[in-house]
């Protein structure tokens, strides 16, 4: 069992901000911004590269009214997922990274130079 299955079943303890029949999200136990939560469908999924039209439509919903609880839907925020080896994911069940809270930084992405990956 992965470790976000663990914390869906209760198994590892999370700080819960919003459950639903589907979905789950908690706050990120290293957050790197004032507001970090993780959004995850509760069934396996891999990544987003084998999540469902369906599971997606659910998501949205459940991440939209997890940003009106947490009251940056106005301010503004980003969501995330990171996907593969490449994408940086580390844990292999597909999650959202949903960072708010203050100016998020965009600048090592907006000044990027693709020769700078190679
Ligand atoms: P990834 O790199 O896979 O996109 O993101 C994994 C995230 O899970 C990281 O931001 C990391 O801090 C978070 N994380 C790893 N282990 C735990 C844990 O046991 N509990 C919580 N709440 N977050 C975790
Ligand atoms: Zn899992």
């Amino acid at each position: 069992m992965c470790l976000f299955c663990k914390i869906v079943d209760k198994k590892i303890p999370a700080n819960i901000e919003l459950e639903s029949d589907d979905f789950m999200a908690f706050h990120d136990i290293n957050p790197k911004a004032p507001v970090h939560i993780l959004a995850i469908p509760k069934l396996h999924v891999d990544s987003f590269n084998e999540v469902s039209a369906q599971t997606m439509g659910g998501m949205t919903a459940f991440i939209q009214e997890l940003t009106k609880k947490l009251a940056i839907d106005k301010s503004g925020y980003r969501v995330i997922t990171n996907v593969g080896e490449n994408g940086g994911q580390e844990v292999k069940h597909l999650h959202w990274h949903v960072l708010g809270g203050s100016k998020l930084k965009w600048d090592h992405l907006a000044d990027a130079d693709p020769k700078d990956f190679l």
